[in-house]
């Protein structure tokens, strides 16, 4: 499944709200999220971005959801838990986790293929993700 192709611009209160004095992993935001969701239903079913994680690698990471584009666009900012679902690979025994939230729709995260995203995380992730 390839993945869902919405990018929004995020809105000021977005931005304003995860550079807030306070805090507890200040980071300059990106302007711009891209849907991280299998393609779907666009009419029924909310774009989601990744903003942010939560306190702790468990917690509720915090989502930007949006439906529509441009002056009909709706959107949230709020904090989901993780999808549960785990993919155990038997021939290597190495065990990832979905990196999207609960109840997504569309397919788990290792079944979505993203060329350009990856593209752009090479451009950004160097190594391994920061524990905490
Ligand atoms: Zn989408
Ligand atoms: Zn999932």
């Amino acid at each position: 499944m390839l993945q869902c192709t919405a990018v929004a611009l995020l809105p000021p209160d977005a931005v304003l709200r995860l550079t807030a004095p306070g805090a507890d992993r200040p980071e300059d935001p990106e302007p711009y999220v891209l849907c991280e969701l299998g393609t779907h239903d666009d009419q029924r079913t909310e774009h989601a971005a990744y903003l942010r994680p939560g306190r702790t690698p468990d917690s509720p990471a915090l989502w930007f959801f949006w439906t529509g584009s441009g002056p009909e666009r709706t959107h949230r900012a709020e904090s989901s838990p993780w999808c549960p679902a785990v993919l155990r690979r038997l021939d290597s025994g190495l065990v990832r986790r979905c990196a999207l939230f609960d109840h997504h729709t569309a397919a788990h995260s290792w079944d979505v293929t993203d060329p350009l995203g990856d593209l752009i995380a090479e451009q950004f992730v160097s190594g391994d993700s920061p524990e905490g």
